[in-house]
């Protein structure tokens, strides 16, 4: 039976991987900060994992969470990952994200160097890209949080050449119903539970043209999986390939409440629902992302199985399963 340590296992892809890999017969031990009883999309199978405590920032906790699961594979998924964070606390950023992983690697190295090791890259790293990325699309990143991502990057690719099993993960955007309340797709369909509920209060947003290559992380985790069984190391791009924009996201997620909820409501422009708040307007904005995921379609033979409008029926239908309660009439969703 494989071993596997996921950290970051309370977020939105620890929970799918480890749910997938608990699937597949692995034993899954996952690093934890907190209180495990606070970690809601870890209830389920909360009594199926060994968690153990541990901080990217403190070595001798990874040390110790390390030689607990003496894994066959580690998935590092923990990190800083909101963009606007890592204005605020560049340097805390850069030891998560960069430090994070250079402990982790170190003690690889040290302690078992066969473990395969899986790094979470991004797409931030691109920056402003005209087209599609692909793994040799230049890095140019346009925030601290993308600059950490590169460097922790960097950092698989000169470890791979030492000699260890390491895979930087170029995901784009992938959501979900366990996204982060940050993020925006989540942001748009939590004030749309309480669009439906009757609030009027627009939401804020910032850049209403912001394009992003948005995918399903249920199917992502399964090509973060197969990156680790490969005969050999190498970094994949992740992503859809198409990418809308926030306003579009918006008006998708209108329609899908004029599609379920209806009533006739739901059919207004968006300027009914959310307002630009200049403030939530990024300086570094990046305009577009696309991904070019044909080597991870030829060598991992995955594909996204789960569209934008799928993704945001999905998304869509969790958020208002919370309002129910609080509705004089039960919401049918169709
Ligand atoms: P990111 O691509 O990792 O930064 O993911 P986000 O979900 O945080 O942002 C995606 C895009 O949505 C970016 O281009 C943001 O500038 C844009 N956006 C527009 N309004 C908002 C907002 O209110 N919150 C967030 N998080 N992003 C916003």
């Amino acid at each position: 039976m494989k071993r596997a340590l996921i950290t970051g296992i309370s977020g939105q892809d620890g929970s799918y991987l480890a749910e997938f890999l608990l699937g597949l017969g692995y034993e899954v031990y996952g690093l934890v900060r907190r209180e495990p009883q606070t970690m809601r999309w870890l209830q389920p199978i909360g009594d199926r994992l060994e968690l153990l405590y541990g901080d990217l920032r403190d070595d001798t906790s990874l040390r110790i969470a390390f030689r607990k699961a003496w894994p066959d594979e580690v998935y590092n998924l923990a990190g800083q990952v909101f963009v606007p964070t890592s204005w605020e606390c560049p340097a805390e950023t850069f030891d998560i994200n960069v430090g994070g992983l250079a402990r982790l690697l170190a003690i690889v190295g040290r302690e078992k160097p066969d473990t395969r090791v899986y790094q979470a890259s991004s797409s931030e790293m691109f920056g402003n890209v005209d087209g599609l990325c692909n793994e040799k699309t230049l890095l140019s990143p346009a925030s601290p949080y993308g600059t950490s991502k590169m460097a922790a990057h960097r950092l698989v690719q000169v470890y791979r050449d030492c000699g260890l099993f390491v895979v930087g993960g170029i995901l784009f955007n992938h959501e979900s119903p366990r996204r982060g309340l940050e993020m925006v797709t989540r942001k748009i369909t939590r004030a749309a539970a309480g669009w439906v509920k009757g609030d009027r209060t627009k939401l804020k947003l910032g850049n209403l043209q912001a394009r992003r290559d948005w995918g399903f992380a249920g199917d992502y985790i399964k090509a973060i999986h197969a990156m680790l069984q490969r005969p050999i190391p190498k970094d994949y791009v992740v992503g859809t390939g198409e990418s809308h924009s926030v306003a579009e996201f918006v008006t998708l997620v209108l329609a899908e409440l004029h599609r379920s909820v209806g009533n006739g409501n739901f059919t207004g422009p968006i300027e009914d629902y959310v307002e630009v708040d200049p403030s939530l307007v990024r300086p570094n904005e990046i305009h577009d992302l696309r991904a070019d995921s044909r080597l991870a379609a030829k060598e991992l033979g995955w594909s996204p199985h789960v569209n934008l409008g799928g993704l945001v029926k999905m998304m869509v239908e969790s958020d208002l399963a919370g309002v129910r309660e609080y509705l004089q009439e039960p919401v049918t969703v169709a």
